[in-house]
């Protein structure tokens, strides 16, 4: 397995839990604005923060997850 050196000036753009790409636009903001996508950063075990994207459903998927395990 390669694994591809990380440039980390951009997150990518695709979706954690699902895996579908999200819709090329020109800026960020406009992604999770206008069609609900969201970024996180998770707190990786290293210690770094990974930026995460989630599209719409699987967001209200996260949130929910998030709802019955508050203590995860
Ligand atoms: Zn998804």
């Amino acid at each position: 397995m390669a694994e591809r050196p990380r440039t980390t000036s951009q997150p990518d753009p695709r979706c954690v839990d699902c895996g579908c790409d999200a819709p090329e636009l020109d800026q960020e903001q406009t992604l999770r604005s206008t069609l609900g996508w969201r970024l996180v950063f998770e707190r990786q075990r290293d210690g770094s923060n990974k930026a995460l994207w989630r599209c719409p459903p699987c967001w209200q998927k996260y949130k929910q997850r998030r709802a019955s395990r508050p203590d995860r």
